[in-house]
């Protein structure tokens, strides 16, 4: 970065002291992340690895995030990256823990204000210290700084002081992608209207069907910095039980990923975000169904598919109500089990990583 941009004055990247003793064992591990879902899963990730309890994995391994950018969005001039943002919150002990996005302790003076004005759109939660991180974003976007170099610069405040060089955040791409959604719409002339996935999931709620998922720019985006190396120099790679078509999906369809997990030496492990045959939270079912894939662990697993029939997937966890299943995904040539996946606490969610690696290591 230059020299006279105000964001030296961020602390420089802690490295890690090399350790006398080298652990053995697996020491990159890449989770391809949505927003909450995936967040909480690296939490758990994150507390396993900490407390030696993930099979083969060693206690200094290295996670990389590459995560979904689909979901952002401008508003009111402002650069919004909500699933990177969710993550770093999350892994930087800023969330707040019960919405699951955004800052602990918000106050919303902005929104009252914006409203007073009238100014649209009124449904997009930006709450004040939020601003703060958009503020940032934008304006380092604006100097000409990538997404990359600008997620390095905001994690150096949420991700350096908590994990030292341990973790690294990736946006899947430097290059704007948007996820719309065609609902219907009696009064257009086509029938149906194109929004933003934002106003779909936050201001429908999801309650309008979906008729066709549409990814502007996913085709013409390149991956982002590190991220193909991420993934093919990994000793894992996991997808959490994120979104399989909003959060996982844009993901897959930046340029050269599938092609890069199809051709890792990694193991490829996936755990079902439906249980039960419905998501846990948020929307899946709503977006499982616009593509027309079974909601269920099975429908998502096999939809991801098996490395060894050109998908992605080696193993896929399933919870427990879902063991049925199981057979299904085997037969596919997916290794699979079915573990309680419930990620009630860091405790169960680091069970379920172990879990994870435990299915496709040795
Ligand atoms: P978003 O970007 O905030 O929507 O978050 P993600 O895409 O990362 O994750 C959302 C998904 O996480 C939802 O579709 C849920 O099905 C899934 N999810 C949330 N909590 C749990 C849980 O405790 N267990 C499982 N298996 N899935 C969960
Ligand atoms: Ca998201």
């Amino acid at each position: 970065m230059e020299s006279n941009h105000p964001f030296v004055l961020l602390p420089p990247a802690r490295r890690r002291a090399p350790a006398v003793l080298q652990d053995t064992g697996m020491q990159n591990i890449t989770v391809l992340s949505g927003g909450t879902g995936g967040a909480r899963f690296l939490q758990g990730l994150l507390h396993g690895i900490a407390s030696g309890s993930l099979p083969g994995v060693a206690t200094d391994a290295t996670v990389t995030v590459v995560a979904n950018t689909a979901d952002d969005i401008w508003v009111h001039g402002l650069k919004i990256c909500p699933d990177l943002d969710t993550v770093m919150y999350t892994l930087g002990d800023g969330i707040d823990p019960e919405r699951g996005w955004g800052r602990r302790d918000e106050t919303w003076s902005v929104r009252t204000e914006l409203a007073a004005y009238g100014v649209e759109p009124t449904w997009f939660g930006l709450g004040d210290r939020d601003v703060a991180t958009h503020l940032v974003r934008t304006q380092m976007l604006d100097a000409g700084y990538p997404l990359s170099q600008v997620t390095e610069a905001l994690c150096t405040r949420w991700l350096t002081p908590v994990h030292g060089a341990a973790v690294r955040l990736l946006p899947m791409t430097d290059d704007r992608v948007e996820t719309h959604v065609a609902i219907p719409d009696a009064d257009s002339a086509s029938g149906r209207r194109v929004v933003h996935f934002q106003e779909y999931w936050v201001r429908l709620r999801a309650q309008v069907p979906a008729e066709t998922v549409i990814f502007v720019g996913l085709d013409d985006s390149a991956p982002g910095p590190g991220v193909i190396d991420a993934i093919t120099d990994a000793d894992l790679v996991v997808l959490p039980p994120s979104n399989p078509v909003v959060s996982v999906g844009p993901i897959l369809g930046v340029p050269r990923v599938r092609e890069a997990l199809v051709a890792t030496r990694a193991p490829v492990v996936g755990l079902s975000p439906i249980v039960g045959r419905t998501h846990v939270h948020g929307m899946a079912e709503q977006m499982l169904t616009s593509i027309g894939v079974e909601v269920s662990a099975a429908g998502v697993g096999l939809h991801y598919g098996a490395r060894s029939a050109g998908g992605v997937l080696d193993g896929w966890l399933v919870d427990e109500r879902d063991a049925d299943q199981v057979a299904r995904l085997t037969e596919a040539g997916i290794a699979c089990r079915a573990v309680p996946l419930m990620m009630s606490d860091h405790g169960a969610t680091a069970a379920m990583a172990a879990a994870a690696v435990g299915l496709v290591a040795g």
